[in-house]
């Protein structure tokens, strides 16, 4: 089984790759590998794998089998320890220009092993207006063997310029049945649960995953579906938005404290913390202080990215449960409901309202998206959001 046969729903994408790889053998070989290019961006929405591709095509490139999916290369790859892999994951909101130039000089480097220097940039959006200037010079003059790989939602997020010299590879959303399928096979979920994750998840891979196998996951779901129905005054409407936030803030603490202590102890291994200190040399010391104030300001940006992150995978599960509500209001015969669990709750709330107001309640939902992303204090933002779920007339 190949690298690309773990690309859910994703087969037109699978075959342009496999070519490609195909093509860069050819180059290796002296060919003239037509087919193959050194820049590529991998766009699609969130949970189609983006990054997952990405690296099954860095793997078939340094697989001489184009990415058999066992060998030695394929492992590393999959691993994340090829020498000649570079992943980077932008932690913080952004990718500034001082970490992109160390990465396109370290992309120059002549490949290890001798067949390609892979650079895997994960949410190249993030990249800052500087950056992403650095990153067009690097792709306009790339050495011969150094190959990139970007990510990004859609191609729109990213310069013209940069999208311009780049093949793009459009991943779909994978359809439920097939990522039911996968839940079934490779996570032995029994089948009513993966068929229940898959659909509530509406096709992203890693959502249904945890939603399948992590009861605290449908337990945040269920809280922040409960909402709607549960608005009938002011103070429920402040409530629910409290509890929305700090159940944000759980989850994101629970993911981030993880990361933060490891690299905090690993930090402070290098530099020798935790020994007497005696003839511990000065300036090691001092540059650990400032390494470690370095690595608190990067964690610090990456727990408000998560957070964010975290409420804004509930404001969608809004979205769609008013979109439910919508598909029972204009009567959708034997379409399956993302939110078909709560079916009660749907009903209630369609009998009580317009389709009107429930198109009004989705724009609200959106709009605490587009504050939450300018920088709005996430209760501010999510109180006036249930509120305007509650009297979707009063908005303008
Ligand atoms: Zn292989």
């Amino acid at each position: 089984m190949g690298v690309f046969d773990d690309l859910v729903g994703q087969e037109r994408a699978a075959q342009t790759l496999r070519r490609a790889a195909a093509a860069a053998a050819e180059v290796l070989a002296g060919g003239s590998g037509a087919g193959m290019t050194h820049a590529w961006l991998f766009t699609g929405p969130p949970g189609s794998g983006r990054e997952e591709a990405a690296r099954a095509f860095a793997a078939a490139l340094f697989c001489a089998d184009g990415g058999c999916g066992h060998c030695d290369m394929c492992h590393q790859v999959m691993v994340g320890s090829h020498p000649d892999l570079e992943t980077v994951r932008p932690q913080g909101l952004s990718y500034g220009i001082k970490d992109t130039r160390q990465l396109i000089l370290r992309a120059a480097g002549a490949p290890t092993l001798g067949r390609w220097r892979v650079v895997l940039f994960e949410d190249a959006d993030r990249a800052t207006e500087g950056a992403s200037n650095a990153l067009l010079k690097a792709i306009e003059e790339p050495p011969p063997r150094t190959v990139w790989l970007l990510c990004a939602p859609s191609p729109d997020d990213m310069m013209i310029t940069i999208r311009s010299r780049c093949r793009v590879v459009t991943l779909v959303t994978p359809p439920v049945a097939a990522v039911a399928h996968v839940l079934a096979t490779r996570e032995n979920v029994p089948p009513d649960m993966a068929a229940f994750a898959a659909r509530a998840a509406q096709g992203h891979l890693d959502r249904a995953r945890r939603l399948a196998l992590d009861a605290d996951a449908r337990g945040r779901r269920e809280s922040v579906l409960s909402i709607p129905a549960s608005l009938t005054g002011v103070g429920e409407c402040v409530a629910a938005a409290e509890r929305l936030v700090k159940t944000a803030e759980e989850e994101a603490a629970a993911v981030t404290s993880v990361l933060d202590e490891a690299e905090t102890a690993e930090l402070r291994k290098v530099y020798g913390e935790g020994s007497t200190g005696k003839g511990l040399n000065k300036g090691l010391v001092r540059g650990g202080a400032g390494a470690l104030k370095e690595l608190e300001e990067r964690q610090k940006s990456r727990a408000t990215r998560t957070k964010r992150d975290v409420i804004d995978a509930a404001l969608l599960d809004l979205v769609t449960f008013y979109r439910d509500v919508l598909a029972v209001q204009f009567g959708a015969q034997g379409v399956e409901l993302a939110t078909e669990d709560r079916r009660a709750d749907l009903e209630k709330v369609a009998r009580s309202s317009t389709p009107e107001d429930n198109l009004r309640r989705i724009d609200a939902i959106m709009l605490c998206r587009r504050r939450l992303a300018a920088n709005v204090s996430p209760q501010m933002a999510v109180e006036a959001m249930t509120l305007s779920l509650r009297s979707p007339r009063l908005l303008p």
